[in-house]
Order: structure tokens, then sequence, then C-alpha cells
């Protein structure tokens, strides 16, 4: 038997794989929640649609592409993407070192003369290594560092930009041509740059559309309403809350890697190995986010953008998605709906859901999204926890050593939790086919 942990994309994309290479060996996915697809699920209410904030599918991995299209054939369709920054009250397009026209002209002037400094150094290692916010200062100098990379950044992670190293960002964060940041400044406009560009998107029904088609594949497999309590790696069995125990061959974790050492019992041993795993478990940080969905009853809002980075302190989230911007069908006929997001550390306290309401519709008011006192006809809120894994000094080393024990005792831990890192839907993807294959080649070895 192989059980697998999770029930979002990467728990359900190996099960998938594996009735594909291994139809004879018995699986089963255990989910906590009465429905499947963890992060990417999406909720229908009042006939509004919101993602768990904003879920775009950004592909290049050709057997992904063909597997998400088998899936979701024609539903799916393309999309440009409409981004904004919303900095000294102008709405630049993303990304910022590249569009800075708009700006008042002492900080364009600023953010160009410290651009070519930086420019005049090497690039500085894309390994990732460095802290964030030395390592945006070198990338982009200090003007663009200081307006927008290190308060969004600050806000996103709840922490100081030098507490956390650049090893989640540094391959996506693109460095423009001086020309490009010159012409920007001046008002061409560089709206294709970065990672994400195009994406893919359902015409109706938010993004859960996916996992929940690719659980009608694997529903013989699905047991909805399983969370596993605890797990024991030397007598390779699970335990789910209503006392149920289910012994396995071969264990595959989507869970959060924090929770999954802190729940697993008969690893290691060993006292020369030093740091217990709940001690390890103790060292990873992560954010939470707060969405608060809200409709008004209005088709057109925020001139179409589809979502907008507030990096200013005075705005309290860092960023607003208009979900009725990417897809007209996730909100009823002259409504439209928005998606804004807060930040919080895993130990802060979470505010009263009246405040940050208090909060939002202060900020968006003032940044002209919402009219003065115009009424918000909707309102929905989700916590997404974890969120943000933080990239702190901690994490690499804890993440490998617990990774290395993990896999002595045959189990992998896969996913954006699992392996705690910053990834995205086509990642769990292929995380889960990737871990299929691995799962096998070993069996097959047997
Ligand atoms: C704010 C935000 C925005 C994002 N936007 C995008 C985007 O635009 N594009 C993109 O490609 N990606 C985006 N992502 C990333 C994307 O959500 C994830 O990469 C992907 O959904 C992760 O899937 P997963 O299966 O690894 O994890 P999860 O979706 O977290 O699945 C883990 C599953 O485990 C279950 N579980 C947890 N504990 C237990 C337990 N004890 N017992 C049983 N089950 C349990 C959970 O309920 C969940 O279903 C975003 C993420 C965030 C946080």
């Amino acid at each position: 038997m192989i059980v697998i942990l999770g029930g979002g994309l990467a728990g359900l994309a190996t099960a998938w794989h594996l009735a594909r290479r291994l139809p004879e060996v018995p699986r089963v996915v255990l989910e906590k929640e009465p429905e499947a697809g963890g992060l990417c699920r999406s909720r229908r209410r009042a006939g509004f649609t919101f993602d768990f904030t904003g879920h775009y599918l950004h592909l290049r991995d050709p057997e992904t592409i063909a597997f998400v299209e088998e899936l979701l054939g024609d539903e799916l369709v393309e999309i440009e993407r409409v981004a904004r920054i919303h900095s000294h009250g102008a709405m630049l397009p993303f990304p910022f070192q590249a569009n800075l026209h708009g700006l008042p002209a002492d900080v364009v002037a600023r953010c160009v003369l410290d651009f070519v400094e930086a420019s005049r150094g090497d690039e500085p290692p894309r390994d990732g290594r460095m802290p964030f916010g030395a390592w945006a200062r070198a990338v982009f100098g200090d003007a663009i560092a200081e307006a927008f990379m290190l308060p969004y950044n600050r806000k996103l992670f709840c922490r100081e930009p030098d507490e956390i190293t650049a090893e989640w960002v540094a391959w996506a964060v693109p460095r423009p041509s001086l020309e490009q940041v010159v012409r920007g400044a001046l008002g061409a406009r560089n709206e294709g740059m970065g990672y994400n560009p195009r994406f893919r998107y359902p015409r109706g029904g938010g993004i859960g559309i996916l996992p929940q088609r690719l659980a009608e594949r694997v529903a013989g497999d699905l047991e909805l309403g399983a969370e596993v309590v605890s797990i024991d790696a030397r007598e390779r069995r699970v335990v789910l809350a209503d006392g149920r125990v289910i012994d396995y061959e071969r264990l595959v974790s989507t869970l959060p890697l924090p929770y999954l050492l802190q729940r697993i019992r008969g690893l290691g041993g060993c006292p020369a190995r030093g740091t217990s795993l709940a001690e390890m478990a103790g060292r990873l940080r992560w954010t939470r986010v707060v969405e608060l969905g809200l409709g008004v009853a209005r088709e057109h809002v925020a001139d179409g953008a589809h979502w907008i980075y507030f990096p200013e302190p005075e705005y309290r989230f860092y960023r607003v998605g208009f979900p009725s911007n990417v897809c007209r069908a996730m909100a009823p006929d002259g409504c439209s709906s928005l998606s804004v997001e807060f930040a919080f550390g895993d130990r802060d306290e979470l505010p009263a859901d009246d405040e940050l309401l208090d909060a939002a519709r202060e900020g968006l008011e003032r940044a002209g999204i919402l009219e003065p006192g115009e009424e918000i006809i909707h309102v929905d809120r989700a916590l997404l926890d974890p969120a943000y894994v933080l990239f702190d000094e901690a994490r690499t080393p804890v993440v490998e050593a617990a990774m290395a024990r993990l896999a002595e005792a045959g189990i992998e831990s896969i996913g954006r939790f699992g392996a705690w890192t910053y990834s995205y839907m086509e990642r769990a993807l292929i995380d889960g086919r990737e871990a299929a294959d691995r799962l096998a080649h070993a069996l097959a070895e047997r």
C-alpha cells in the first residue's frame, strides 16, 4: 500500500501517475478537508467565485501542459497579464523597475541614477544565499529597492528584508537592461517582462476546476475528511483523527513539513545527529495570508487590472486582485469582485475581521479603487496557513537535514509545503509525477 498524505495538486498528481506506473499496488490519498484541491480550491458563494487568492497557471513543462490540457480541454483560456503597482499615488505597469514613468520626477531620477550605479558592478550571484535586502540593492540600486522591493517584501514576509535570503526570488525577478530602465522611465511601456506575462485560466468556475477534474480521475483512491494526526515511521503506519490506523509500504507526504516533523515518530533515533525533528520543525517560519473577498455592484473596477501590488506601508494589504477582471464569470452580472490580501507571521495574532475590513475599505478608497462610501455587497474571508515559506538562514539547512532523514525512512515529502519551498501549481503537478517515477523505480528493484 502506498499512502499519500494530502489531496492538493501534488497529492492528486502522485495518485494519478502511480495508477499508470504501478497499477497493481493499492494506494490511498488521505485529505482532511471535505473537498480535494488544497490551496488550489475555489469558493463559490452568492454568485461570486473566489480562489484562495488569484491562482493563475504558468505552464512551461511540455508534459504538464499536455496533462492540464487533457484534464481541462477547451475550458482553459489564455490571458495576457495586466498587473500594476501602486506607488506615490500612481499606478505603474509591472515590473516596477522597468516602468518608472508616472512617479515624481525626483524619484524617477534617483531610481535611474542608482540603477546605473548598480549596473556598473557584477550582477550578484543568483544562488540566492545573499540577504534579500542586500541582493535587491545590488541588483536594482538603492532607490528602486527602497521604493518597491524592500517595503513590498517586508509586508509580505513580515520581516526585515535582510533577515530573509534571496533564495526564493533570485530566479524569478527580472533585471532589466539599462536601456529598458531608461525607456520605462520616459514612458515606453515594458509590460511583457518577468516569468508570467501570459497565463491560463478556466473560463468559468475558478481554478478549483483543475483539482476537481483530477480528483474525479482518482476518485477511487481518495478519502476525504481523513485527517492524519501521527505517523510511525518504524512501524510504517499512519493514525487518523478518527482513530483508524493505516499501514503503508511507502509514504508520500504533501503536508506542511513542520507539521510532519512534529508528528512523526520512529525516525532516526541516532543521538549523534543532535537536533531532534521537533527542534528542526520549530526553526521553520512562514507567513499566513488572510484574504478578504469583496463584491461591489458595478462592472468596472481598477481599470481592468488583474492585480495591483501595494508596497507602501500606509496600505495594510500587500496586494489586491480583481478576479472578475480576469474572468467575467467570477462575479454576477453587474458586479465585480476584489481579493484583498493581508500577511501575518506564523506567530502573530490575527486581527478581527472587522478591523481588516475597515483597513481594506480605507485603503481601497484612498487608492481610488472604491468610491467614498461605496457599498460592499459581499464579504468572504479565507485563511491560508501556511501561505509563504520564510527563507531565513535556518530554512535550507533544516530542510536538507529533514529530507535526508525522511528519505532514509522511505518517505517522500513533496509539494509547496512538503518541500517547504516557494513554488507554483505546475511544480506541484511535476512533484507528483516525479515522486511516482521514483516509487515505481524503487519498488521495481525490490
Ligand atoms: C497567496 C498564494 C498565491 C498563489 N498563486 C499562485 C498562482 O497564481 N499560480 C500558481 O501556479 N501557484 C500559485 N500559488 C501556489 C499554489 O497554491 C501551490 O503551489 C499549490 O497549490 C500547492 O499544492 P500542494 O498540493 O503542494 O499543497 P496544498 O494545496 O497545500 O495541499 C496540501 C493538502 O494537504 C491537506 N492536509 C494538510 N494537513 C493534513 C492532515 N493533517 N491530514 C490530511 N490532509 C492534510 C490540505 O488540506 C491540502 O489539501 C499560490 C500560493 C499562495 C499561497
